[in-house]
């Protein structure tokens, strides 16, 4: 199969979860995952019409970055950002959709604050409160919020969240509904109901998470193929 068809079999899939949900194919959009995949790769998934790529390690972003394999679609960051490296994101991507602690947060919105930018983020739900990974706890995401909107150069779209791998089907929807309740709760009451991304689902959940409410999903394996580690 074709990045083409992939993509093709994706959104097809995806209309018939959102319409089955009660809801409209349109207000979904589809990130591809293309960290692993070269240059081309991205290229084509963009003449494919992707909505979006995603990718989650700064040093291959911006080495795709000087290759212009992003030109045509919004750049999106999706992986754990290193305070460091914070530097080499903010003003490249249209959206930093892994946002899990208030030090990034702060990092993020003096780094902006140099650059006379405003960064677009989500803010990464840790739903599964697992150690190794980061997000904030769902009871600590109101107050990430509101530290957020205290950050003039940073704008918040969302929420994103990745539950743990190990979930069975039942217990990973647990977990999307839950951030998708906290995302229309948040929304209510801090921002107007202004907040558009609900980032939830990859490739082995999509359709689950379009059931339960998720406005953007990051597709990689079922849109490029499986990756290739050489470790
Ligand atoms: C790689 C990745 C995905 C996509 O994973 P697949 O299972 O290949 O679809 C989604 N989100 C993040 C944050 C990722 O790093």
């Amino acid at each position: 199969m074709s990045i083409k068809e992939n993509i093709q079999q994706v959104r097809s899939n995806i209309a018939a979860a959102a319409v089955a949900a009660g809801r409209r194919p349109e207000e979904i959009t589809l990130v591809g995952a293309s960290k692993m995949n070269d240059a081309a790769a991205c290229r084509e998934a963009i003449a494919d019409g992707i909505d979006a790529l995603g990718e989650n390690r700064v040093q291959e972003m911006t080495e795709k970055l000087a290759e212009n394999a992003y030109e045509g679609a919004p750049l999106h960051f999706i992986g754990h950002l290193q305070r460091n490296k914070v530097n080499k994101v903010v003003g490249k991507v249209a959206l930093i959709q892994s946002v899990g602690s208030l030090e990034l947060l702060e990092e993020i919105e003096k780094t902006a604050a140099r650059m006379d930018l405003r960064q677009d983020i989500l803010l990464e739900v840790n739903v599964g409160r697992e150690e190794a990974k980061s997000g904030f706890f769902p009871e600590d995401v109101f107050a990430g919020a509101q530290a957020a909107l205290a950050c003039p150069h940073v704008r918040v779209r969302g929420l994103m969240t990745i539950p743990p791998a190990d979930s069975d089907r039942d217990t990973n929807m647990r977990y999307f509904r839950e951030v998708q309740a906290l995302y229309v709760d948040i929304n209510a009451k801090l921002f107007h109901n202004e907040l558009t991304c609900l980032s939830m689902g990859m490739s082995g959940d999509y359709e689950d998470a379009v059931r339960c409410g998720a406005t953007m999903v990051r597709v990689g394996t079922a849109i490029f193929g499986a990756r290739h580690y050489n470790v």
